[in-house]
């Protein structure tokens, strides 16, 4: 998912600011460590310090909260001293520098398209066009070798694209057991009627069982906890082979858990931070909770999240109600995309919010000129107008003193901009205040904005803080966050209020949504939809 990256696309990170940046904004990015640094000692094959500590390059141990939180409090600094990632032009996405070998490169290769839907067929059967109108067999496109000299065979191969691609769901020739598909898949096998049939959550667990986790397994799956048949909860393992105890895997098969492959060589994401430790921190949050709270557990790639499920926080808010919920205070739909005063759709011109994040100064001034040079015009004639979500740290505040000016919206992206993520997922009410009210009041001062127009915010890494991030937005009076991420719909959802229940899932495996009534707009964030074009985001510098 997007959830773990910190450099947006097309940006890279600067190790001694500790920020991203333009490509050539960054001079150190063959440095892996600020000022080369010692190396905490993460993966050790026991663990040297005790629970929540983990050891410094000098074996010393601190609190695990202290590594990575921006101040050095090993003696060798190495607690901060694995914490920056790199972006990967061509995995289009961060990583750790020794695992990105692209890192001078400023943009993914533009390829040539092949050319497969052209009026007249230019090859013979079984065989399809390259870019450059040679052909060549049809199952040689997407293979994931290039045969066309232009490469063309492969540069347009998403699941629309794949000439080879797999056939649509066909009910009639896949049936269960052997098969089973539905076009949208929530079609329940059998034909069964979803809402007569119970809920079934499969329970995984990823990477080594060895001590650090094999005691909290034993406390979970403690025989008190049963299905409603009285069975006993089991679990799936997705095992991966280094530090693993395999007496204990042993252990978890012979009670009747189902034991899976994740890999010989675990290939770790971040590296340098233990799996174990991240896995059973979030783990750690199940031994407390009631099983009929748990949230379906989603796999993110190297851990576990478990949160309060807006279907089951006690105080969670009401479902939309559209006679009490009227514009222009508050607006809601049951999914989300109905179109305020019930305009159809079809007849309202498409409307794009223009944001931008982070600091702004000498680094991305001239390209907002750019942007906003007057040209650019809406349909009806008045020039563009963006948000800038601004960060304080770097920030020249003349400038954004004179985007307010000329029409711009500020709104507060933070103090800090910690890049500690999880922070902002679990930080306290008085946190946010500190970060996000605080910033409002930098921003009004330094940037002499007296119009009380500061009134959004969009908390860094779009990392939602739940009910705290939106209990102090009421407090501080903030009339809108703009964080919340949505899955692709058609027609994409519209902004609403969190006095009704969200009008869509909690998007994202990290993400920590509220569940709870507040009094806050929402300007919710739809995905791209990139099918129409696949090759839009390699002109996007930054992300939506
Ligand atoms: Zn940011």
């Amino acid at each position: 998912g997007l959830q773990a990256i910190r450099c947006p696309p097309g940006l890279y990170f600067d190790i001694e600011a500790q920020t991203c940046n333009w490509k050539d904004q960054v001079n150190n990015c063959n440095k892996k460590n600020k000022d080369r640094r010692a190396k905490p000692l993460l993966a050790t094959e026991e663990p040297i310090c005790q629970e929540d500590y983990l050891a410094c390059g000098d074996t010393t141990c601190i609190p695990r909260k202290q590594f990575c939180d921006g101040t050095e409090q090993c003696a060798d600094g190495s607690d901060e001293a694995s914490c920056g990632l790199y972006f990967d032009i061509e995995a289009q996405t961060c990583n750790w520098k020794d695992q990105v070998n692209n890192c001078n490169k400023k943009n993914k290769d533009r390829r040539a398209k092949p050319l497969l839907a052209t009026e007249e067929p230019i090859c013979q059967e079984d065989y399809l066009a390259c870019g450059d109108t040679t052909c060549i067999p049809r199952k040689q496109f997407c293979d994931g070798t290039e045969q066309c000299a232009d490469g063309s065979d492969e540069a347009s191969c998403d699941i629309n694209n794949d000439p080879n691609r797999a056939p649509v769901c066909n009910p009639e020739i896949c049936t269960i057991p052997e098969c089973f598909c539905s076009l949208d898949g929530t079609a329940v096998p059998g034909n069964l009627d979803p809402q007569k049939i119970p809920q079934m959550v499969t329970l995984t667990f990823d990477d080594a069982v060895n001590v650090a986790n094999i005691e909290l397994y034993n406390e979970i799956f403690n025989g008190q906890r049963v299905n409603p048949n009285g069975c006993g909860m089991k679990a799936t393992f997705f095992v991966s082979h280094k530090y693993t105890n395999y007496s204990a895997v042993q252990d978890m098969h012979r009670r009747g858990h189902e034991i899976a492959s994740h890999s010989i060589t675990r290939i770790t994401w971040p590296v340098e931070i233990p799996h174990v430790f991240q896995g059973s921190s979030s783990v750690m949050a199940l031994s407390n909770v009631l099983m009929a709270q748990m949230r379906l557990p989603v796999v993110s790639g190297f851990c576990l999240h478990f949160g309060m499920d807006i279907n089951n926080d006690p105080n969670r808010a009401p479902v939309c109600n559209p006679e009490i919920c009227t514009i222009p205070e508050c607006f809601c739909s049951l999914d989300g995309t109905a179109v305020p005063g019930n305009l159809d759709p079809q007849k309202i011109p498409q409307m794009v919010t223009l944001t931008f994040d982070d600091a702004v100064n000498v680094a991305n001034i001239e390209l907002y000129n750019e942007i906003f040079n007057g040209q650019r015009v809406n349909p009806n004639g008045c020039g563009m107008k963006a948000t800038f979500f601004v960060s304080h740290k770097y920030t020249n505040y003349s400038a954004v003193q004179d985007m307010h000016r000329r029409g711009h919206e500020i709104a507060s992206h933070s103090i800090t901009h910690t890049n500690n993520e999880t922070f902002w997922s679990h930080a306290s009410i008085d946190d946010w205040a500190r970060e996000m009210a605080g910033s409002r009041i930098i921003i009004e001062k330094f940037a002499n904005i007296t119009d009380n127009s500061v009134v959004g915010l969009r908390a860094p890494y779009l990392r939602v803080g739940g009910n705290n991030q939106f209990t102090m937005m009421e407090e501080q009076a903030f009339l809108y966050d703009s964080t919340v991420t949505a899955p692709l719909t058609n027609p994409p959802l519209w902004p609403y209020t969190l006095y009704f229940r969200m009008p869509h899932a909690c998007y994202g495996n990290l993400q920590n949504c509220p569940t709870r009534s507040h009094a806050v707009w929402e300007m919710v964030m739809n995905e791209l939809d990139m099918r129409e074009d696949p090759t839009f985001d390699e002109s996007l510098p930054g992300q939506f």
